[in-house]
């Protein structure tokens, strides 16, 4: 039996394997899902039948457990795609619950036992590292959804004091001192009351991470957090010594910390900035506002020059996730190459609030993914496009992260929607976009507003003369 275990969670490793790379590219993602669905269920099969065979008697537990876990995952799995960040974070919140419960109950049946073989050091190393990421992932996350929920009892606004950072980093050392001392004697009669004292440290660690970070910038942290759930689970199988589950949370972790300094290059913010800077709370810009007034059109002169155009460039922001314009954009594409036109969409590594925001999106209306080019590759053609339509993107097309030094955003890569001939730009007002900062692409000479609700307007376009 135990055989047919190892036979079932090493093929659960390799699907968890494919799953990550074929989720990597729009055109494998799906099967990407269903491989990781795949390789869930064996894992959770394997574990039951080698509970089974080992003469496990807790199933109702484990029955009751999986029904609550449908229950409250059933209502998590209908939010609209706009409240996908916080409910990733409220999955590694139960994540990250589900590793310190286990790491404490461990440790609690190892010390009940009385025998020091019950719990060698590295087990308690395992256990340490275990409950100290799993609890602050807990509490973390669990601020982290309620920023982006923006719930009325939380500033969005990064909170910050005098020698925060040390304090934190105090706590965090404190902690681990704390785990250091079990590691040396995990049987000494002040075990547990040390135990105790680590899980509350990184509670309040978990919290006193997540304060100082402005709410609109919680998904790079959340990737983070997705690091330390899965770095805890990891460290959950070497203490259960499951083979399955070091392989599981050792990808996660890693795919976690992967994105995170994707998401910090593409929004041009270092690691430690992230982890100690007060996140969230740029500084004003150094350079000169943007002289220049806005140049309105009307939607019938927008929609004939892309009809005149030989290739369009699209460029979608998190205005059109805001305003669900995706199935409009379809039409719009579905108008444009009926007349002979070349649309290319442009999309950034973080347009959006989340990675990937515009991908699901467009998939969504089920555009062709070979038409969703990346950064670089649309950056080659757009001082060939006759005309870039922006719709509800702002920080991802102001050229003053390639011109302004002094600009908050100065050197994060952009698309270059200005190098294109002609520019219409779709957002309802004024206002500026997540970085706070006006953006001089408005204000081009060649650059036209369309003002109101992405769907509205780009309904519009789509709409036949
Ligand atoms: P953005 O800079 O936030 O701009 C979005 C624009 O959409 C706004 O100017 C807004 O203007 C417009 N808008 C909002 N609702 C609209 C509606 N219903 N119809 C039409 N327009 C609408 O967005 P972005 O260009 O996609 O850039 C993303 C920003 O988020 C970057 O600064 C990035 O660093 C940051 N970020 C991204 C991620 C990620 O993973 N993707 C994570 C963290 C942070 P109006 O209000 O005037 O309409």
């Amino acid at each position: 039996m135990n055989a047919c275990v190892q036979g079932l969670y090493l093929v659960a490793a390799g699907l968890f394997i494919l799953s990550l790379r074929w989720m990597s590219d729009p055109a494998t993602a799906r099967r990407g899902v269903t491989a990781g669905v795949a390789a869930m269920t064996l894992a959770v099969v394997g574990t039951l039948a080698g509970l089974t065979a080992g003469g496990g008697t807790h199933f109702a537990w484990i029955l009751a457990a999986c029904a609550a876990g449908a229950a409250a995952g059933y209502p998590l799995a209908q939010v609209p795609l706009t409240a996908v960040p916080q409910r990733t974070a409220l999955s590694h919140a139960f994540g990250g619950l589900a590793a310190g419960l286990v790491g404490a109950a461990e440790y609690g049946l190892g010390f009940g036992r009385g025998d020091p073989a019950a719990l060698p050091s590295f087990t308690v190393l395992a256990l340490v590292t275990e409950v100290l990421l799993g609890c602050l992932t807990f509490t973390g996350s669990l601020l982290a959804a309620a920023k982006l929920q923006e719930v009325r009892w939380l500033p969005q606004r990064p909170l910050t004091w005098p020698g925060q950072n040390v304090l934190n980093l105090g706590l965090l050392a404190l902690a681990l001192g704390l785990g250091g001392a079990l590691v040396l004697s995990p049987m000494a009669p002040w075990g547990p009351a040390c135990f105790l004292g680590l899980v509350l440290l990184a509670l309040l660690f978990g919290v006193l991470f997540i304060l100082p970070i402005g709410g609109a910038d919680m998904p790079t942290v959340i990737s983070i957090l997705n690091a330390f759930a899965g770095l805890s689970a990891a460290a959950m199988g070497l203490a259960l010594d499951n083979r399955l589950l070091v392989v599981a949370g050792a990808l996660d972790g890693s795919s976690g910390l992967i994105l995170s300094v994707l998401m910090c290059r593409a929004m041009n913010r270092s690691f430690t900035h992230v982890l100690f800077g007060a996140f969230g709370r740029l500084p004003p810009s150094g350079g000169p506002a943007p002289a220049g007034s806005y140049r309105e059109d009307t939607v019938d002169s927008a929609r004939q020059a892309m009809l005149e155009a030989g290739l369009v460039v699209i460029v979608p922001g998190y205005g059109m996730a805001v305003a669900q314009a995706q199935h409009r954009v379809r039409e719009l594409y579905d108008l444009l190459r009926r007349q002979g036109v070349t649309v290319k969409f442009a999309i950034h590594p973080v347009a959006g609030r989340m990675p990937g925001h515009m991908n699901v999106l467009l998939a969504e209306a089920e555009i062709p993914c070979e038409d969703l080019v990346e950064l670089e590759e649309i950056n080659r053609d757009l001082p060939q496009a006759d005309v870039a339509l922006v719709i509800g993107a702002n920080d991802v097309v102001n050229p003053a992260a390639r011109t302004d030094p002094g600009s908050p955003i100065f050197g994060m890569p952009i698309i270059d929607a200005d190098r294109a001939r002609l520019i219409y730009v779709i957002k309802r007002s004024r206002r500026p976009g997540f970085a706070g900062i006006e953006n001089p692409l408005h204000f081009l000479d060649k650059t036209f507003m369309l003002f109101g609700d992405a769907k509205t307007v780009v309904g519009e376009l789509a709409r036949q003369a």
